[in-house]
């Protein structure tokens, strides 16, 4: 299986006039973009329609090699909006390019090792008007866990910050392994079915970003605070003797439609980077060749993972004991067992059921 990741870092250390020039090459691309999206919109063409006499056709000081990016990138708004209109089965929406990003290929950009105190510089040249450009970047502490990766050879350059991607090859899905079911909570970050119970500090991290000004400075570091933590606790469950992992699914969720947003989401008052925590397993299960599911949550802090018997006195805080048969233990680990029967136990569970 072949899994993907992206890194972005900041373009903030190169000067003012080099941003400048960007952003003039970025508008430019988006001008030449828009033109290509009329052309090839309602007019079917293919990846190998791209050639020259067709490139060429805008009026633009951009060199053929930017403008093979450009029309490549437009394609692919083009089928995408046809793609998705398809699948909604409505007449497709001509998109708009609106000049917030490019995607260059590596024939007009590079990676350069750090001279001085820059990592590495980004280069793009052959854009046309004879334009080079170098700007430094910092390479951070996400760039180096690729270290080991494939890079991609395309650059999304945004104006803010260049967005790097990755490729590995893992293989397929591992077929040994134990099961686990893991609970998502604010008092124990993850409880897993084999009795662990990882991050405990996440309740203070959440309070301080619950007394920040929100989108302050002080607010984002703290957000960042609470995403790092999130990984470092994720990457402390052992993946490596895992073969399926099951958690609760998040319902009704549309990314960035607030009004959809289901409670789920939210969980506590602070609404805190759930979703984010079981897109970081979900990435930790790719990369480990671990399968991954999830099951609708409901009740399963109630059950009793013995008898089944389901009331909610049945828990109370961290204790759980089943008011029916006795059964006694932590409930965050009371609902990881529950979370993982109900997959094992229900009609997509079968090939992973035990023994
Ligand atoms: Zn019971």
């Amino acid at each position: 299986m072949k899994i993907t990741r992206s890194s972005k870092t900041t373009i903030a250390f190169a000067t003012q006039k080099k941003r400048d020039i960007l952003y003039g090459i970025t508008d430019e691309y988006s001008r030449v973009a828009n033109i290509f999206i009329e052309m090839f919109f309602g007019n079917n063409f293919q990846k190998k329609d791209l050639k020259k006499d067709i490139t060429d056709v805008p009026e633009s000081w951009l060199s053929a090699r930017m403008r093979q990016c450009c029309a490549g990138e437009a394609l692919g708004m083009v089928q995408g909006a046809v793609r998705i209109a398809a699948a909604k089965g409505i007449v497709p929406v001509k998109p708009v390019h609106t000049g917030r990003k490019m995607i260059l290929s590596s024939q007009t950009v590079r990676i350069e090792k750090g001279r001085n105190s820059f990592d590495i510089w980004l280069v793009i040249s052959s854009v046309g008007n004879k334009i080079k450009l170098q700007i430094p970047l910092k390479k951070h502490r996400h760039i180096n866990l690729f270290s080991e990766w494939k890079k991609s050879g395309s650059v999304v350059i945004h104006r803010k910050y260049v967005m790097f991607s990755y490729e590995k090859e893992t293989g397929g899905k591992k077929t040994e392994g134990k099961l686990i079911g893991i609970d998502c909570g604010i008092n124990h970050l993850l409880a897993t079915s084999e009795g662990g119970l990882y991050g405990s500090e996440v309740k203070p991290l959440i309070n301080v970003i619950k007394r920040k000004k929100q989108a302050s400075d002080a607010y984002k570091r703290a957000k960042k605070t609470l995403s790092y933590y999130l990984h470092k606790t994720v990457k402390e469950l052992n993946f490596g003797e895992i073969r399926l992992a099951v958690t609760e699914k998040l319902k009704n969720l549309k990314q960035g439609k607030k009004k959809n947003r289901s409670k789920d989401f939210r969980k506590t008052p602070g609404n805190w980077k759930y979703r984010e925590l079981l897109r970081i397993i979900e990435m930790r299960c790719e990369e480990n060749r671990v399968s991954f599911r999830s099951v609708n949550p409901y009740k399963t802090s109630q059950t009793c993972p013995a008898c089944s018997h389901a009331e909610r006195g049945n828990r109370v805080g961290e204790n759980f004991k089943c008011l029916k048969c006795g059964y006694s233990g932590q409930s965050d680990i009371v609902g990881s067992l529950n979370i993982l029967t109900r997959f094992t136990t229900g009609q997509y569970g079968a090939g992973f059921k035990i023994g």
